[in-house]
């Protein structure tokens, strides 16, 4: 009972998707803000025209936010 199936290895076609959902790293500029960064973790499914200016501070509610380049 100890064999585990082995899932097909699932190879998206190399032509698909240049940049893969990723972990981004997110800062709010706002000086009245406390929150010093946050992550993002996007799936498969975020828009490609969605950008870090879409987005609100979590802490401030403000839009003066910069993806930290890692
Ligand atoms: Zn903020």
């Amino acid at each position: 009972m100890s064999r585990i199936a082995a899932p097909t290895s699932f190879k998206p076609s190399p032509a698909q998707r240049p940049c893969m959902p990723a972990t981004k790293e997110i800062k709010c500029e706002s000086q009245d803000c406390e929150l010093d960064m946050f992550e993002n973790h996007y799936t498969y499914d975020v828009p490609d025209d969605h950008s870090v200016a879409d987005l609100s501070c979590p802490y401030c509610g403000g839009s003066q936010l910069a993806e930290i380049e890692v």
